[in-house]
This record gives C-alpha cells, sequence and structure tokens, in this order.
C-alpha cells in the first residue's frame, strides 16, 4: 500500500525557474532542484508539463534558477506560481536583474542564483526531469533558503472560514491555497493555480 501522508513527508525546498523561447522570457515556480554531481557541477530540476516553461526550457535548453528564500512575499508566488505565462507577461511593469546567460531572475527574495544548460531531458508522463550543466552560479544573500513546508506554515495564507456562504460548500486546495466554491467538487477537478487533483482539496468546514 502506498500512504498518501507518507510522500507528503518528503522534504522541498521552492525556487524561480526561468527560460526564454528566444524572445519572450517565462517563470514559475517550481519545488525540486538538486545537485547531482559536483564535477562537472549538474543540476536535475522536475517541471511539470502543464508549466509554459517546461517548453520553453526543451527549445532553448537555458534556465536559470533563483533559490527562494523564507522572506518571499506570497505575492511572488501568485505572479510566478499561479497564472501561465502563455496567457500574461509575468515580467511585466517591473525592471528585473539578468544573470550572464541573459534570462532573468529574482533579486529581492533569492539568496542565490544559479544558470544552467539542459544536456538531458526525460519524459515521465506528467512531467520533464532535465538534467542541466551550471553556467553560473552567485550568491545574492545570507537569508535562509525556504522549504516547502515553511511556505505552507507561514507564507500561504490561511483560508478565511468566516468567510464561507450558508448555501454553498467550500475547498480548498492544500497544496498552494486556491479555494473552490460549489454544491460539490468536480472528482475529475484540477486546481487551477498549482494543477494538483481534487485529491489535494479538503473541505472547510
Ligand atoms: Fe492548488
Amino acid at each position: 500500500m502506498i500512504e498518501k501522508e507518507a510522500m507528503y513527508k518528503i522534504t522541498y525546498g521552492l525556487f524561480m525557474l526561468t527560460s526564454t523561447d528566444g524572445e519572450k522570457q517565462n517563470g514559475c515556480i517550481v519545488n525540486t532542484v538538486s545537485m547531482i554531481t559536483e564535477e562537472p557541477k549538474r543540476i536535475v530540476v522536475f517541471v511539470n508539463k502543464a508549466n509554459y516553461t517546461e517548453q520553453l526550457m526543451r527549445k532553448t535548453k537555458v534556465f536559470n534558477v533563483s533559490i527562494l528564500t523564507e522572506n518571499t512575499p506570497f505575492d511572488v508566488f501568485k505572479q510566478f506560481g499561479f497564472q501561465s505565462g502563455k496567457d500574461v507577461d509575468k515580467f511585466q511593469g517591473k525592471n528585473y536583474p539578468k544573470a550572464e546567460n541573459g534570462l532573468y531572475y529574482l533579486e529581492d527574495c533569492s539568496n542565490a542564483v544559479l544558470s544552467a544548460k539542459v544536456v538531458d531531458a526525460y519524459d515521465y508522463g506528467t512531467h520533464t526531469l532535465f538534467v542541466a550543466e551550471v553556467t553560473e552560479a552567485k550568491t545574492i544573500s545570507a537569508e535562509k533558503s525556504v522549504t516547502y513546508e515553511y511556505y505552507q506554515s507561514h507564507i500561504k495564507p490561511k483560508p478565511q472560514k468566516a468567510e464561507k456562504p450558508r448555501n454553498k460548500r467550500k475547498w480548498v486546495c492544500k497544496i498552494c491555497g486556491y479555494e473552490y466554491e460549489g454544491e460539490e467538487l468536480p472528482s475529475d477537478f484540477i486546481c487551477p493555480w498549482c494543477k494538483h487533483p481534487a485529491e489535494d482539496f479538503e473541505e472547510i468546514v
């Protein structure tokens, strides 16, 4: 038997991933980045194919990883994680710094930025596993890297129980905090923000 709760015990960080189609840049939030070899410095990152950034990484094979800190505001997760780069330009309206590879990174809420070039991409159904060689790595601050657990308990807003209308039921996505309101949560419902399925929602009672 596979207990879902046991799978939730795995530790993760949170990262902002940037790539480009050659002209336009896009970014998304991911929770898995690991270094696999020291010499040469290689990293792996898993990206959900529902993310527009995944397509860009397969196309141009370059990306940046901004390692997010505990001081990252929820707005940053909303801006890069809860909307699609297919619909909006996530970098519009603000000047972001660029790494040597020309891709943007986050400065205000990251403690380091890694630039990398994809050497392999493996298709695992819903996700692509990218293996990449680090081309630049720069420390930005001494702040602590944020863990997924810290995000869940300190950054993600708590559901507002008082707002629940009397004749409607409400479910909240345990992953990102998205709230669904209605008579019944459809079993094939996919969270519009984080793309997790209905099983990851719990009813607010
Ligand atoms: Fe969600």
